[in-house]
C-alpha cells in the first residue's frame, strides 16, 4: 500500500531520543530550548516557543494576544477544525471568509466585508503547504489595526516573496506525524515580539512567572525533551524533505491528466504538505475507491468545511453559505507526495489516476 502520509524517522532521531532518556532531563529542558532556537532561525524570526501540539500553540497565542470573550477572528472555513476551535477555546467567535478556489486559501478580496467593531484578528491558514497572500492580508490588518496569527501548521519552510511563513504575524506550527516534519506531537509559536514570546512561555507553564507564584490562569502545554530531540533532528532535514515533496509534485504536475493540479502563483514557494487535485465531484469518491483497490492511499482534506460541521451548525448556529469552500470540499483529492515515495510509486499513482479518469 502506498500510504498518504509517512513520517521518516531515521537513526539520528532514535539516537537523540536515547540521549535524552539517559540524560534524565525529560521535560522543558535543554533540548526544548535548542529546538526553539533552531526553529526561530528557520523561520527568520527572533523567538520560538515550543508547546505540546499545534492546537495548544494556537490556543496559547490567542491568549497571549488577549483575544477573548466576544472577540471576532476572521479565518478560513476550509481547514482542519483546530484553527477555528482554538478561537472558541478563548471565548472568541470564528468568522469565516470564503476561499480562492485556485489556491484553497482565504480570499483576501473578501476579508474587508467581514470586519466589524468586534474584529480583533485575522487568522490566515497556509493550507497544504502554500502561503496565503500575506501582502494583501497585512495591508488589511494594518488598515484596521488587527492582529495576524498565521496558522502555518501545514507549511514548514514555505515562503511568500522570499519570506518564510510564520514571520509575517505570529506563526503557529504543528509537529504531528503527518506534517512536513514531526516531533510525534508538538507545536511551535514564532514571533519577533519578545514580550509576546514571554507571555506564551508563561501561559504554557501554569501562568507562572516566578516558581510557584501564579499571576494568571495558565495551562500545562509544555513540550517534552524527548519530543524536542526528535523535532530538532527532523528540522535539520526539512530542506531535504521539502525538496523531495517538490520533486514529487513536479512529476505529478507534468504527468497527471484530466484533473486540476495545484497552482503555485508567482513569488510563492509551495512545500506540498498535501498534493491536492480537483476532480469532478461525481467521480471523486469512485476515484478514491479505485485507488484504494489498487494499493494507493489518498485523502479528502476536507470533506466538510468548518462552517458546515454539525457542532458549528447545531450547537453554535452557523448558517453562512460559502460557495467556494463548499465546492472545494466536493472536488478535492490529495495524493501521496511524501518524501518516502519511490519513482515506481509515483508512476503507479499517475497511471491509476489517469487510467481511471480516461476510461470513465
Ligand atoms: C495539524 C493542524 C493543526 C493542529 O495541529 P495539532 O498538532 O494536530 O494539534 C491546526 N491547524 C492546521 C491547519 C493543521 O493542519
Amino acid at each position: 500500500m502506498i500510504s498518504i502520509a509517512k513520517p521518516i524517522i531515521e537513526d539520528e532521531e532514535k539516537q537523540a531520543v536515547l540521549q535524552v532518556l539517559e540524560s534524565g532531563v525529560l521535560a522543558q529542558g535543554p533540548r526544548v530550548e535548542e529546538f526553539e532556537k533552531s526553529f526561530a532561525r528557520m523561520c527568520g524570526v527572533e523567538h520560538a516557543v515550543a508547546t505540546s501540539s499545534g492546537t495548544t500553540a494556537l490556543h496559547t497565542a490567542l491568549l497571549a494576544h488577549k483575544i477573548g470573550q466576544g472577540d471576532e477572528v476572521i479565518t478560513s472555513p476550509f481547514t482542519f477544525i483546530a484553527s477555528a476551535n482554538s478561537i472558541l477555546y478563548v471565548g472568541g467567535k470564528p468568522v469565516f471568509v470564503d476561499i480562492d478556489p485556485n489556491t484553497f486559501n482565504i480570499d483576501p478580496a473578501k476579508i474587508e466585508a467581514a470586519i466589524t467593531q468586534k474584529t480583533k484578528a485575522i487568522m490566515p491558514v497556509h493550507l497544504f503547504g502554500l502561503s496565503c497572500d500575506m501582502e494583501a492580508i497585512q495591508a488589511i490588518a494594518d488598515k484596521y489595526n488587527l492582529i495576524v496569527i498565521e496558522d502555518a501548521c501545514q507549511s514548514h519552510g514555505a515562503s511568500f516573496r522570499g519570506k518564510r511563513v510564520g514571520s509575517f504575524g505570529t506563526g503557529i506550527f504543528s509537529l504531528y506525524p503527518t506534517k512536513n516534519i514531526t516531533s510525534a506531537e508538538g507545536g511551535m509559536i514564532t514571533t519577533n515580539d519578545s514580550k509576546l514570546a514571554d507571555e506564551c512561555r508563561i501561559i504554557r507553564q501554569h501562568g507562572m512567572r516566578r516558581r510557584y507564584y501564579h499571576d494568571d490562569l495558565g495551562f500545562n502545554f509544555r513540550m517534552t525533551d524527548v519530543h524536542a530531540a526528535i523535532g530538532n533532528e527532523q528540522l535539520k532535514k526539512l530542506g531535504r524533505f521539502n525538496s523531495a515533496r517538490q520533486k514529487n509534485a513536479k512529476f505529478f504536475n507534468e504527468n497527471l491528466q484530466f484533473v486540476q493540479t495545484p497552482r503555485t502563483p508567482e513569488g510563492y514557494e509551495h512545500v506540498y504538505h498535501q498534493y491536492t487535485i480537483k476532480v469532478p465531484s461525481d467521480k471523486r469518491d469512485a476515484l478514491v475507491e479505485h485507488l484504494k483497490e489498487r494499493g494507493v492511499g489518498s485523502g479528502v482534506y476536507y470533506p466538510v468545511p468548518v462552517h458546515k460541521q454539525s457542532y458549528y451548525v447545531n450547537e453554535l448556529g452557523y448558517r453562512v453559505s460559502l460557495r467556494e469552500a463548499e465546492q472545494a470540499a466536493e472536488q478535492v483529492l490529495s495524493l501521496p507526495v511524501h518524501p518516502g515515495l519511490s519513482g515506481a510509486d509515483l508512476e503507479v499513482i499517475v497511471n491509476q489516476v489517469n487510467s481511471f479518469l480516461a476510461s470513465d
